[in-house]
């Protein structure tokens, strides 16, 4: 290895981390559960692989169950692990295996010990010794699947997610709804109220608003009116949904909801989407959108491909839109976006593991392409906390690497080399997100 790649890794790793997106449930729901290598480092993405290399959907629900025994879960995983071994989610795995808990490789020989050591350490003051001790990572982005905002703040400050909102697909999801906050909804201006509550009610306390709705349509927001959007609310009322509450001793019950169908509530959606962009716009609250590849398997890519925004981002030009995932494999038409709007940056959350090879490629041409300062380089998008800290030694890695390659080529001089890695992995996601602190 040459000598400029030491030097620019050691200042890497001595880079506190603004870690701009992670999923990670609370602590103590982690510590209070049974886990092993197979509950936690298969809970998703390497699961996804493992769909794709040929495993069906009841023995990966199989291998992760706990209240199996260990080695007959073992058995079923371990063909299926030889063929995924290869790839970056893989990867993340073994190297949080060796640096936690100094097991060296996942296989037949480490995966009881790995397991025992995982248990050990399973206990109150995980996070803090992963997250902040091992990764360096001072503060994480966290887009919590509950709707529980109180989390521990010296970790984590929460996003609020726009899926809280936008997904009614019928009269009851309306109702429930509007009874979990409180504000019931019978016509559109009862619908913007909620809307603006939550924004109220979460101010000073999310970094950020999530919209990831590329996972069930098409990025492309249309301008709607009110009264189109209004006629799209109205026809989840308009159905003959019904409730029949089953008799006192009888088994039978029965819910019957035949809602729209999902085209016809787009222009709600994507009204209720413009309204949230203002919103979060009018308050400094940048917008993180979920492009490219989808978690999970068998999805439609072509429905995140980042083109679809430009119009929010023509429109908006006072909202900072925080693109995830580098878009990969869109990567290059987001390079095209961040070079041609102000107000578009690249967010490479979750794209270290997806392709090492390919966030390196990709960082090396938005560094020749697009202002510095328009890149955040690291989320760990993680439910499991040692994913975090495999995906952050990952990104580190790439960071470096591909500014060592840049002073070698002699296009940046060391020190400039420094001072983009301390901007990419710190100062851009700071500035972004917390910009008064
Ligand atoms: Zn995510």
């Amino acid at each position: 290895m040459n000598n400029s790649y030491k030097d620019i890794r050691k200042h890497v790793d001595s880079i506190r981390l603004i870690d701009t997106h992670e999923h990670l449930p609370p602590e103590s729901e982690r510590v209070n559960k049974i886990v092993d290598v197979l509950s936690q480092f298969y809970l998703h993405y390497t699961s996804s692989d493992l769909i794709s290399a040929g495993m069906s959907m009841e023995d990966l629900i199989y291998i992760k169950d706990t209240k199996i025994p260990l080695d007959y879960r073992w058995a079923v995983f371990e063909p299926l692990w030889e063929k995924i071994k290869n790839t970056g989610y893989s990867r993340c795995m073994e190297i949080a295996a060796r640096d936690l808990y100094g097991v060296d490789g996942i296989n037949s020989e480490t995966y009881k010990q790995l397991s025992r050591k995982m248990m050990d350490r399973n206990r109150e003051g995980l996070y803090k010794w992963v997250l902040k001790e091992k990764a360096g990572i001072d503060i994480c982005i966290l887009d919590t699947l509950t709707h529980d905002y109180q989390v521990d703040s010296d970790l984590f400050v929460p996003v609020l997610r726009v899926s809280e909102y936008t997904s009614p697909m019928n009269k009851k999801d309306l109702e429930l709804l509007g009874k979990q906050f409180g504000n019931p909804i019978h016509n559109l201006g009862d619908y913007i109220n909620l809307v603006k509550g939550r924004f109220d009610a979460l101010k000073g306390k999310v970094a950020a608003v999530k919209i990831a709705l590329a996972y069930n349509r098409s990025l492309h927001f249309e301008k709607r009116t009110y009264s189109e959007a209004e006629e799209s609310l109205n026809k989840m009322y308009k159905t003959k949904g019904f409730h029949r509450v089953p008799i006192a001793d009888t088994e039978y019950s029965e819910t019957i909801l035949d809602g729209p169908g999902k085209e016809e509530l787009l222009p709600l959606q994507d009204y209720l989407v413009h309204l949230t962009i203002q919103e979060a716009s009018r308050r400094g609250l940048p917008i993180q959108i979920h492009t490219g590849l989808h978690e999970g398997n068998q999805n439609i890519v072509s429905n995140s491909n980042p083109e679809l925004l430009v119009n929010l981002f023509l429109e908006y030009g006072d909202a900072k839109f925080d693109i995830f995932h580098g878009s990969w494999p869109y990567s290059s038409r987001l390079s095209a976006l961040a070079k041609n709007f102000q107000n578009v940056y690249i967010d490479m959350c979750w794209m270290h593991i997806i392709s090492p090879s390919r966030a390196r490629s990709a960082l090396d041409e938005w560094l020749d392409e697009v202002p510095v300062n328009k890149i955040m380089g690291f989320g760990g998008d993680y439910l499991c906390v040692e994913g975090s800290y495999g995906h952050s030694v990952m990104a580190r890695e790439n960071v470096a690497k591909v500014l060592a390659r840049k002073v070698d080529d002699g296009i940046y001089d060391i020190d400039e080399a420094k001072k983009y890695a301390t901007w990419i992995l710190r100062d851009n996601p700071k500035n972004l997100f917390f910009p008064e602190k």
